[in-house]
């Protein structure tokens, strides 16, 4: 297949990493998930015992902070594996603070940039079809109900032994989604070339498989060119 990049947007929780990790996986692509680095900062601003809402002392952090995306969805911080860490409840909280910083966000652009520049990659955050990776061949935004969103991310946090309440993250969605979307530099928003997926009554075999189907689409008429 011809070097494409897939950018996949959309509110929190609609699913994305699990779409796009799969797909990835068939198509042979590289998978990047920039939702990811944005926890990873937030953890190590933690870590280092820095206030989250202090976006001076967070941005003074960025010349220290080195983030590694390893296969199997592996995040290492400064070489610490903090791939449960930052799944955690107190990160997702903070990160939409972090997420609002701009320099943080050059920084972490910058890298996903890098990250695109050799390989095929799908790309799954709320910016990247309108920002990261505007010439992005595929670009997809991907919603779902709220309630079905808390749902999936309860199912999720569950299995993986993350203890939380259907409440808790209900509210949480509903919060990142404003501050996503309101925020100046780079919100959340439908790129205007993006196909919007509403996944609600989809199961996830579905959406791979519809996702892949736009994928091949477009890679032929691009071919046929
Ligand atoms: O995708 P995920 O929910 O893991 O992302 C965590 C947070 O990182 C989001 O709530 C959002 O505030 C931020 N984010 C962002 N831009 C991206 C990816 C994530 O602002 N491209």
């Amino acid at each position: 297949m011809m070097k494409i990049a897939v950018a996949i947007d959309g509110p929190a929780a609609a699913g994305k990493s699990t779409i796009a990790k799969k797909v990835a996986e068939q198509l042979g692509m590289v998978y990047i998930d920039t939702g990811a680095m944005y926890r990873a900062f937030t953890w190590y601003c933690m870590y280092k015992g820095v206030n989250c809402e202090d976006e001076a002392a967070c941005c003074a952090l960025i010349p220290e902070v080195n983030i590694e995306l390893k296969p199997n969805r592996v995040v290492l911080c400064n070489g610490i594996d903090v791939t449960r860490e930052i799944r955690l409840a107190d990160v997702s909280f903070n990160v939409s603070f972090i997420a609002t910083y701009k320099d943080i966000r050059l920084a972490l652009v910058d890298l996903q940039r890098k990250m695109a520049e050799s390989d095929s990659v799908i790309m799954d955050g709320r910016d990247i079809g309108t920002y990261v990776l505007p010439n992005a061949e595929v670009k997809i935004y991907q919603i779902a109900s709220v309630e079905c969103r808390a749902k999936r991310r309860y199912d999720e946090n569950i299995s993986k032994g993350i203890p939380c309440t259907m409440k808790d993250i209900e509210e949480d969605v509903r919060r990142r989604d404003y501050i996503d979307s309101h925020r100046d530099f780079a919100p959340l928003k439908q790129a205007e070339d993006a196909i919007c997926l509403d996944t609600s009554d989809m199961t996830i075999d579905e959406v791979v498989a519809e996702v892949i189907r736009i994928i091949k689409d477009k890679t032929e008429q691009l071919e046929e060119k």
